[in-house]
Protein backbone atom coordinates (compact mmCIF):
# COMPACT_ATOMS: atom_id res chain seq x y z
CA UNK A 1 0.00 0.00 0.00
CA UNK A 2 2.91 2.64 1.30
CA UNK A 3 4.85 1.24 -2.21
CA UNK A 4 2.21 1.79 -4.61
CA UNK A 5 1.47 5.83 -2.75
CA UNK A 6 4.82 5.93 -2.86
CA UNK A 7 5.52 4.78 -6.86
CA UNK A 8 2.44 7.06 -7.89
CA UNK A 9 3.87 10.06 -6.43
CA UNK A 10 7.40 9.39 -7.46
CA UNK A 11 6.13 8.87 -11.24
CA UNK A 12 4.21 12.28 -11.09
CA UNK A 13 6.52 13.92 -9.31
CA UNK A 14 8.83 13.09 -11.53
CA UNK A 15 6.69 14.20 -14.56
CA UNK A 16 6.40 17.57 -12.54
CA UNK A 17 10.68 17.63 -12.24
CA UNK A 18 11.02 17.08 -15.58
CA UNK A 19 8.70 19.36 -16.46
CA UNK A 20 9.73 22.40 -13.75
CA UNK A 21 13.69 21.25 -14.89
CA UNK A 22 13.29 22.13 -18.54
CA UNK A 23 11.44 25.21 -17.76
CA UNK A 24 13.69 26.82 -14.69
CA UNK A 25 16.88 25.79 -15.20
CA UNK A 26 18.81 24.21 -18.76
CA UNK A 27 21.60 22.85 -16.76
CA UNK A 28 19.16 20.87 -14.80
CA UNK A 29 20.40 17.05 -15.45
CA UNK A 30 19.58 13.31 -14.46
CA UNK A 31 20.42 13.83 -11.37
CA UNK A 32 18.13 16.82 -10.52
CA UNK A 33 15.57 14.87 -12.45
CA UNK A 34 15.88 11.90 -9.88
CA UNK A 35 16.63 14.19 -6.87
CA UNK A 36 13.19 15.65 -7.56
CA UNK A 37 11.60 12.40 -8.26
CA UNK A 38 12.17 11.95 -4.42
CA UNK A 39 9.75 14.84 -3.81
CA UNK A 40 6.51 15.04 -3.52
CA UNK A 41 5.21 12.76 -0.76
CA UNK A 42 3.23 14.59 1.46
CA UNK A 43 4.12 13.78 6.06
CA UNK A 44 0.99 11.87 7.25
CA UNK A 45 1.30 13.01 11.15
CA UNK A 46 -0.03 9.53 12.05
CA UNK A 47 3.00 8.01 10.25
CA UNK A 48 5.29 10.27 12.18
CA UNK A 49 5.81 8.38 15.48
CA UNK A 50 5.96 10.85 19.12
CA UNK A 51 8.09 10.84 21.63
CA UNK A 52 6.49 9.26 24.84
CA UNK A 53 8.44 11.42 27.55
CA UNK A 54 11.96 12.25 28.36
CA UNK A 55 14.81 9.78 27.33
CA UNK A 56 17.26 9.73 30.46
CA UNK A 57 19.43 6.97 31.82
CA UNK A 58 20.38 5.54 35.21
CA UNK A 59 23.90 5.80 35.45
CA UNK A 60 23.23 9.84 34.28
CA UNK A 61 24.75 11.24 37.65
CA UNK A 62 27.72 8.51 38.02
CA UNK A 63 31.17 10.22 38.55
CA UNK A 64 33.73 9.67 35.77
CA UNK A 65 35.43 11.05 33.01
CA UNK A 66 32.92 12.53 30.74
CA UNK A 67 32.86 12.20 26.74
CA UNK A 68 30.32 13.78 24.36
CA UNK A 69 30.37 12.52 20.83
CA UNK A 70 28.59 14.72 17.65
CA UNK A 71 26.83 12.03 15.28
CA UNK A 72 24.96 13.32 11.90
CA UNK A 73 23.91 11.04 9.35
CA UNK A 74 24.43 10.86 5.32
CA UNK A 75 26.62 13.32 3.82
CA UNK A 76 24.53 12.62 0.21
CA UNK A 77 26.05 14.77 -2.33
CA UNK A 78 23.80 15.97 -5.39
CA UNK A 79 24.46 17.33 -8.12
CA UNK A 80 23.37 21.10 -6.92
CA UNK A 81 25.46 20.47 -4.00
CA UNK A 82 28.53 19.59 -5.20
CA UNK A 83 28.26 22.00 -8.24
CA UNK A 84 27.74 24.83 -5.38
CA UNK A 85 31.17 23.19 -3.39
CA UNK A 86 33.32 23.25 -6.66
CA UNK A 87 32.72 26.84 -7.39
CA UNK A 88 32.05 28.51 -3.80
CA UNK A 89 35.20 30.29 -1.98
CA UNK A 90 34.05 28.30 0.81
CA UNK A 91 33.88 24.65 -0.85
CA UNK A 92 32.02 22.16 0.43
CA UNK A 93 32.02 23.97 3.91
CA UNK A 94 29.64 26.39 2.34
CA UNK A 95 26.93 23.20 2.89
CA UNK A 96 27.54 23.07 6.58
CA UNK A 97 28.68 26.32 8.10
CA UNK A 98 25.87 27.03 9.46
CA UNK A 99 25.58 23.93 11.95
CA UNK A 100 29.46 23.32 12.66
CA UNK A 101 29.54 25.33 16.04
CA UNK A 102 27.25 22.43 16.90
CA UNK A 103 30.27 20.17 16.10
CA UNK A 104 33.04 22.18 17.98
CA UNK A 105 31.33 22.07 21.31
CA UNK A 106 31.44 17.96 21.08
CA UNK A 107 34.71 15.70 21.92
CA UNK A 108 34.48 13.99 19.21
CA UNK A 109 32.04 13.86 15.68
CA UNK A 110 30.89 11.40 13.38
CA UNK A 111 29.27 11.27 9.57
CA UNK A 112 28.34 8.85 7.50
CA UNK A 113 30.59 9.45 4.09
CA UNK A 114 27.71 8.42 1.93
CA UNK A 115 29.72 7.59 -1.59
CA UNK A 116 33.29 7.39 -3.32
CA UNK A 117 36.04 9.91 -2.93
CA UNK A 118 37.88 8.59 -5.93
CA UNK A 119 39.58 10.61 -8.34
CA UNK A 120 40.09 10.00 -11.41
CA UNK A 121 37.31 7.01 -11.68
CA UNK A 122 34.36 7.06 -13.42
CA UNK A 123 31.21 3.79 -12.96
CA UNK A 124 32.67 1.89 -15.44
CA UNK A 125 36.90 2.62 -15.06
CA UNK A 126 39.66 5.18 -14.86
CA UNK A 127 39.78 8.95 -16.87
CA UNK A 128 40.96 11.97 -16.68
CA UNK A 129 40.37 13.32 -13.66
CA UNK A 130 38.43 16.90 -14.39
CA UNK A 131 39.77 18.73 -10.68
CA UNK A 132 37.01 20.15 -8.82
CA UNK A 133 34.07 20.63 -11.51
CA UNK A 134 30.79 18.09 -11.69
CA UNK A 135 31.58 16.68 -15.17
CA UNK A 136 28.79 13.58 -14.88
CA UNK A 137 31.46 10.78 -15.43
CA UNK A 138 34.12 11.14 -12.39
CA UNK A 139 32.77 13.24 -10.37
CA UNK A 140 28.98 12.46 -10.09
CA UNK A 141 25.34 12.42 -8.48
CA UNK A 142 22.19 9.68 -8.37
CA UNK A 143 22.48 7.00 -9.20
CA UNK A 144 26.03 6.59 -9.05
CA UNK A 145 27.72 9.01 -6.62
CA UNK A 146 31.78 10.10 -6.50
CA UNK A 147 32.99 13.15 -4.72
CA UNK A 148 36.37 14.97 -5.01
CA UNK A 149 38.47 13.80 -2.74
CA UNK A 150 38.91 17.50 -1.26
CA UNK A 151 35.87 16.13 0.45
CA UNK A 152 37.51 14.36 3.22
CA UNK A 153 39.79 17.30 4.33
CA UNK A 154 36.90 19.60 4.27
CA UNK A 155 35.03 16.97 6.72
CA UNK A 156 37.91 17.18 8.98
CA UNK A 157 38.27 20.96 9.00
CA UNK A 158 34.54 21.00 9.91
CA UNK A 159 35.54 18.65 12.86
CA UNK A 160 34.49 15.29 12.24
CA UNK A 161 37.36 12.92 13.58
CA UNK A 162 35.54 9.58 12.08
CA UNK A 163 33.29 8.59 9.15
CA UNK A 164 31.60 5.94 8.27
CA UNK A 165 32.23 4.05 4.41
CA UNK A 166 30.10 1.06 4.59
CA UNK A 167 27.07 2.18 2.83
CA UNK A 168 24.71 0.90 0.11
CA UNK A 169 26.91 3.85 -2.65
CA UNK A 170 30.56 2.57 -1.01
CA UNK A 171 30.83 0.39 -4.67
CA UNK A 172 29.40 3.24 -6.58
CA UNK A 173 33.13 2.99 -8.29
CA UNK A 174 33.38 -0.68 -7.68
CA UNK A 175 36.09 -1.98 -5.79
CA UNK A 176 39.20 0.01 -7.47
CA UNK A 177 37.00 3.43 -6.33
CA UNK A 178 36.33 1.65 -2.75
CA UNK A 179 40.76 1.43 -2.68
CA UNK A 180 41.08 4.93 -3.44
CA UNK A 181 38.87 6.24 -1.52
CA UNK A 182 40.52 4.68 1.18
CA UNK A 183 43.99 6.32 -0.02
CA UNK A 184 42.57 9.35 0.34
CA UNK A 185 40.79 8.88 3.82
CA UNK A 186 44.39 7.40 4.91
CA UNK A 187 46.36 10.04 3.05
CA UNK A 188 44.03 13.05 4.71
CA UNK A 189 44.00 11.28 8.08
CA UNK A 190 40.43 10.74 8.74
CA UNK A 191 39.48 7.19 10.48
CA UNK A 192 36.76 5.05 8.93
CA UNK A 193 35.25 1.84 9.29
CA UNK A 194 33.72 -0.40 7.58
CA UNK A 195 35.33 -0.99 3.84
CA UNK A 196 38.66 -2.06 3.36
CA UNK A 197 41.33 -1.87 0.45
CA UNK A 198 41.99 -5.17 -1.88
CA UNK A 199 45.74 -3.80 -0.56
CA UNK A 200 44.72 -5.17 2.47
CA UNK A 201 42.35 -7.32 2.94
CA UNK A 202 42.95 -8.42 6.62
CA UNK A 203 42.55 -4.90 7.79
CA UNK A 204 40.25 -4.34 10.78
CA UNK A 205 37.28 -3.47 9.83
CA UNK A 206 36.82 -0.57 12.42
CA UNK A 207 38.29 2.57 13.23
CA UNK A 208 39.29 3.90 17.00
CA UNK A 209 39.13 7.38 17.86
CA UNK A 210 40.48 9.11 21.25
CA UNK A 211 38.95 12.01 23.65
CA UNK A 212 39.63 12.89 27.16
CA UNK A 213 41.77 9.43 27.27
CA UNK A 214 38.73 7.19 26.43
CA UNK A 215 39.49 5.26 23.89
CA UNK A 216 36.15 4.38 21.31
CA UNK A 217 35.75 1.73 18.54
CA UNK A 218 33.83 2.70 15.76
CA UNK A 219 32.33 -0.53 13.73
CA UNK A 220 29.75 -0.01 10.19
CA UNK A 221 28.07 -1.85 8.33
CA UNK A 222 25.77 -1.88 5.53
CA UNK A 223 22.26 -4.00 4.37
CA UNK A 224 23.33 -3.49 0.94
CA UNK A 225 25.53 -2.08 -2.02
CA UNK A 226 22.76 -1.63 -4.42
CA UNK A 227 23.11 -4.99 -6.18
CA UNK A 228 27.02 -4.43 -7.19
CA UNK A 229 29.04 -7.47 -6.32
CA UNK A 230 31.92 -7.52 -3.47
CA UNK A 231 33.88 -10.24 -5.13
CA UNK A 232 36.99 -9.32 -2.79
CA UNK A 233 35.05 -8.78 0.66
CA UNK A 234 35.50 -5.12 0.74
CA UNK A 235 32.41 -4.14 2.47
CA UNK A 236 30.76 -4.81 5.75
CA UNK A 237 27.22 -6.22 5.50
CA UNK A 238 24.96 -5.72 8.56
CA UNK A 239 22.99 -9.07 7.92
CA UNK A 240 25.33 -11.70 5.80
CA UNK A 241 28.04 -10.71 7.68
CA UNK A 242 25.82 -10.71 10.88
CA UNK A 243 28.24 -13.15 13.06
CA UNK A 244 31.52 -11.08 12.01
CA UNK A 245 29.63 -7.98 12.68
CA UNK A 246 28.29 -9.82 16.49
CA UNK A 247 31.73 -11.47 17.21
CA UNK A 248 33.63 -7.95 16.17
CA UNK A 249 31.97 -6.37 18.45
CA UNK A 250 32.18 -8.55 21.34
CA UNK A 251 35.98 -8.78 20.48
CA UNK A 252 36.01 -5.35 20.92
CA UNK A 253 34.42 -5.27 24.34
CA UNK A 254 36.70 -7.43 25.38
CA UNK A 255 39.63 -5.47 24.11
CA UNK A 256 41.50 -3.55 27.50
CA UNK A 257 42.62 -1.27 24.76
CA UNK A 258 38.88 -0.24 24.12
CA UNK A 259 36.44 1.64 26.48
CA UNK A 260 33.60 1.80 24.23
CA UNK A 261 32.06 0.27 20.85
CA UNK A 262 29.78 2.68 19.03
CA UNK A 263 28.37 0.57 15.74
CA UNK A 264 26.39 2.60 13.21
CA UNK A 265 24.85 0.38 10.68
CA UNK A 266 23.28 1.72 7.26
CA UNK A 267 19.85 -0.01 7.14
CA UNK A 268 16.15 0.44 6.80
CA UNK A 269 13.16 1.30 4.79
CA UNK A 270 14.11 4.54 2.98
CA UNK A 271 11.16 7.15 4.02
CA UNK A 272 9.97 5.20 6.74
CA UNK A 273 9.72 7.18 10.50
CA UNK A 274 9.53 3.82 11.80
CA UNK A 275 12.12 1.11 12.46
CA UNK A 276 11.47 -2.38 11.09
CA UNK A 277 11.49 -5.68 12.98
CA UNK A 278 14.96 -6.29 10.95
CA UNK A 279 16.28 -3.53 12.42
CA UNK A 280 15.19 -3.65 15.77
CA UNK A 281 16.27 -7.11 16.44
CA UNK A 282 19.59 -6.66 14.80
CA UNK A 283 20.18 -3.20 17.28
CA UNK A 284 19.28 -5.61 20.49
CA UNK A 285 22.13 -8.18 19.05
CA UNK A 286 24.76 -5.62 18.56
CA UNK A 287 23.72 -4.23 22.15
CA UNK A 288 23.69 -7.36 23.75
CA UNK A 289 26.94 -8.66 22.07
CA UNK A 290 28.70 -5.20 23.66
CA UNK A 291 28.29 -2.34 22.16
CA UNK A 292 27.04 1.03 24.09
CA UNK A 293 25.56 2.30 21.20
CA UNK A 294 23.97 1.93 18.11
CA UNK A 295 23.17 5.50 15.60
CA UNK A 296 21.81 4.07 12.28
CA UNK A 297 20.95 5.64 9.05
CA UNK A 298 19.69 5.46 5.47
CA UNK A 299 15.98 6.21 5.42
CA UNK A 300 16.96 9.57 4.60
CA UNK A 301 14.28 10.42 7.36
CA UNK A 302 14.66 10.38 11.01
CA UNK A 303 13.37 7.58 13.33
CA UNK A 304 13.05 7.02 17.36
CA UNK A 305 15.71 6.20 19.49
CA UNK A 306 15.18 4.23 22.56
CA UNK A 307 17.43 2.80 25.26
CA UNK A 308 17.42 -1.01 25.63
CA UNK A 309 18.88 -3.02 29.09
CA UNK A 310 20.99 -5.79 27.27
CA UNK A 311 21.51 -9.46 28.52
CA UNK A 312 24.01 -8.51 30.71
CA UNK A 313 21.84 -5.39 32.96
CA UNK A 314 23.58 -2.77 30.84
CA UNK A 315 21.63 0.55 29.16
CA UNK A 316 22.43 1.06 25.83
CA UNK A 317 21.08 3.32 23.16
CA UNK A 318 19.89 2.89 19.56
CA UNK A 319 19.16 5.86 17.08
CA UNK A 320 17.54 3.77 14.54
CA UNK A 321 18.30 6.44 11.81
CA UNK A 322 19.97 10.12 11.69
CA UNK A 323 18.36 11.31 8.56
CA UNK A 324 20.30 13.32 6.19
CA UNK A 325 23.18 15.41 7.08
CA UNK A 326 23.52 17.32 4.24
CA UNK A 327 21.81 16.23 0.88
CA UNK A 328 19.66 17.49 -1.96
CA UNK A 329 16.68 15.50 -1.24
CA UNK A 330 13.26 17.76 -1.13
CA UNK A 331 10.40 17.55 1.24
CA UNK A 332 10.05 18.55 5.07
CA UNK A 333 10.81 14.86 6.29
CA UNK A 334 14.21 14.44 4.13
CA UNK A 335 15.54 17.78 5.07
CA UNK A 336 14.80 17.91 8.58
CA UNK A 337 17.63 15.65 10.79
CA UNK A 338 19.48 16.28 13.97
CA UNK A 339 22.99 16.83 15.79
CA UNK A 340 22.91 13.96 18.16
CA UNK A 341 24.81 14.27 20.80
CA UNK A 342 25.97 11.08 23.07
CA UNK A 343 27.31 11.77 26.68
CA UNK A 344 29.48 9.03 28.01
CA UNK A 345 30.72 8.55 31.29
CA UNK A 346 33.96 6.35 32.27
CA UNK A 347 33.97 5.23 35.65
CA UNK A 348 37.11 4.88 37.89
CA UNK A 349 35.98 1.07 37.24
CA UNK A 350 37.01 2.23 33.60
CA UNK A 351 33.86 0.57 32.62
CA UNK A 352 31.78 3.29 30.24
CA UNK A 353 27.89 4.16 30.62
CA UNK A 354 25.63 6.49 28.50
CA UNK A 355 24.95 9.70 30.76
CA UNK A 356 22.33 11.08 28.42
CA UNK A 357 21.64 11.98 24.78
CA UNK A 358 20.34 15.30 23.74
CA UNK A 359 19.82 16.33 20.03
CA UNK A 360 19.88 19.50 18.01
CA UNK A 361 16.97 19.72 15.08
CA UNK A 362 18.81 21.03 11.52
CA UNK A 363 17.32 21.50 8.63
CA UNK A 364 19.00 21.70 4.86
CA UNK A 365 17.58 24.09 3.00
CA UNK A 366 18.24 25.27 -0.98
CA UNK A 367 19.75 27.64 -2.92
CA UNK A 368 22.59 28.61 -1.48
CA UNK A 369 22.41 24.93 -0.04
CA UNK A 370 23.10 25.27 3.47
CA UNK A 371 22.30 23.06 6.81
CA UNK A 372 21.40 25.25 10.00
CA UNK A 373 19.60 24.73 12.86
CA UNK A 374 16.12 23.61 12.27
CA UNK A 375 13.28 26.27 12.56
CA UNK A 376 9.66 25.58 12.08
CA UNK A 377 8.29 22.43 10.74
CA UNK A 378 11.47 21.43 10.68
CA UNK A 379 12.18 22.00 14.47
CA UNK A 380 8.91 20.49 15.28
CA UNK A 381 9.08 16.91 13.63
CA UNK A 382 12.63 16.20 14.76
CA UNK A 383 11.39 17.38 18.04
CA UNK A 384 7.77 15.32 17.74
CA UNK A 385 10.12 11.87 17.26
CA UNK A 386 12.67 12.41 19.58
CA UNK A 387 10.93 14.84 22.64
CA UNK A 388 11.30 18.14 23.69
CA UNK A 389 12.80 17.33 26.59
CA UNK A 390 15.95 15.99 25.28
CA UNK A 391 16.34 19.00 23.10
CA UNK A 392 19.23 21.36 23.65
CA UNK A 393 18.93 25.20 21.77
CA UNK A 394 21.88 26.22 19.20
CA UNK A 395 23.79 28.28 21.33
CA UNK A 396 23.08 25.92 25.15
CA UNK A 397 25.60 24.59 27.21
CA UNK A 398 25.91 21.23 26.15
CA UNK A 399 25.23 19.09 28.78
CA UNK A 400 23.75 15.32 27.84
CA UNK A 401 22.69 15.17 31.32
CA UNK A 402 21.15 18.55 32.76
CA UNK A 403 19.04 16.50 35.47
CA UNK A 404 22.81 15.87 37.43
CA UNK A 405 23.18 19.63 37.57
ZN1 LIG B 1 22.07 4.91 2.01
Amino acid sequence: MLSLRAGLFAGFSLLLALAAGCAADPSADDEDADMEEEAGQTEDPLSVPAATGPLRFADACRPGTKVTIAAVGDVLLHSPLQRQAYTSPEGFSSLWKGVQPLFARADLSYANLEGPCADGHTASGTARDPGRVFDGAVYSSYPQFNYHPSLIGALKDAGFDVVSTANNHALDRRGRGADRTIENLVSAGMPFTGTRSTADLEAPWHAMTEANGVKIAWLACTYSTNGIPDPKKQVLDCYKDRSTVLSTITALKDDPGVDAVVVTPHWGVEYAHSPSAPEKKLARDMLDAGATAVLGGHPHVVQPWEKYTTTDGREGFVLYSLGNFVSGQNGLARRSALVLYLGLTKGADGKVTVNGVRHAPIQMSPTPWTATYARGESLALTTRILGEWNRIGPDEDLVTNPECQ
